[in-house]
């Protein structure tokens, strides 16, 4: 049986990831921070799935979260960076912490899974690596200026390293959300959803579900020749 990591399970696109993986019939870790009780409650409906808590922007946290897979399963065989965070406001007003958070959580902590995970499949010749962009990531948001360059920063990442690991039978790869229905976009007020709804040529938000269902294709043999690619799951919306 294969072993998955998904980053950031507990709730959203994570959530649904795991669902859909284990459904695939991957063993499952559901990598959580805060959400103790619903990363559990998930893993308790799975079959084959258990939680590890750790702080992805904490290096030494991540190496023993990919220590405990390589004991307790034998190592990694796909991992899915996803977790995140978003921070809304203008760019100048911005702290030092709250710079340091979105890139240290976004893009560092996917650059420290991708490290400790990559020992196994490079040893195993295989593997499969899913980064979570954003549509933002790839045009830019105004008062999501840093949270677009964390995103942008993940898209050029699966880029370079898809050509360093490609060799060793790894795939990396991106998928970049539009607007999803999660707890993310919970702030927004309904009038900023509407405006958004109407630049997305499907007139409606994605679901968690939507993003899970392509993540599950890229963890498959039907994407046996996908490499260094970024599949935008954004309902047609690029501004
Ligand atoms: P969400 O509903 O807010 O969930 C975020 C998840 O990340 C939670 O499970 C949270 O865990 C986890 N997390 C946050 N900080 C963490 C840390 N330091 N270490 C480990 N886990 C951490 O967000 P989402 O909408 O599902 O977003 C998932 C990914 O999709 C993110 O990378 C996001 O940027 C990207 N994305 C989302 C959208 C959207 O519209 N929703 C659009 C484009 C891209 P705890 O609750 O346990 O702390």
């Amino acid at each position: 049986m294969k072993t998955a990591v998904v980053t950031g399970a507990s709730r959203g696109i994570g959530y649904s990831a795991s669902k859909a993986l284990s459904e695939a019939g991957y063993r499952v870790i559901i990598n959580y921070l805060h959400s103790e009780n619903k990363a559990q409650a998930l893993a308790d409906s799975l079959s084959n799935a258990c939680i590890f808590k750790a702080d992805v922007s904490d290096e030494d946290e991540v190496r023993e979260m990919f220590d405990f897979v390589r004991k307790r399963f034998g190592g990694t065989d796909i991992l899915v960076n996803n977790a995140g965070v978003s921070h809304i406001g203008v760019f100048q007003l911005m702290s030092d912490k709250e710079i340091n958070r979105v890139l240290d959580i976004n893009l560092k902590g996917a650059i420290f899974c991708t490290k400790y995970a990559l020992p196994d499949m490079i040893k195993k010749q295989s593997g499969i690596i899913i980064n979570i962009g954003s549509v933002w990531g790839e045009v830019g948001a105004s008062c999501e200026v840093v949270y677009s360059a964390s995103k942008a920063g993940i898209i050029g990442f699966t880029k370079a390293l898809s050509k360093e690991v490609g060799m060793s039978g790894i795939r990396v790869n991106c998928i970049s959300p539009g607007v999803i229905d999660t707890d993310m976009n919970k702030s927004l007020d309904s009038e900023v959803l509407s405006d958004l709804k109407q630049d997305i040529p499907l007139k409606r938000i994605g679901s968690a579900k939507e993003v899970s269902s392509v993540i599950k294709f890229l963890a498959s043999e039907d994407s046996s020749y996908l490499n260094g690619v970024t599949i935008s799951v954004n309902g047609g919306m690029i501004m």
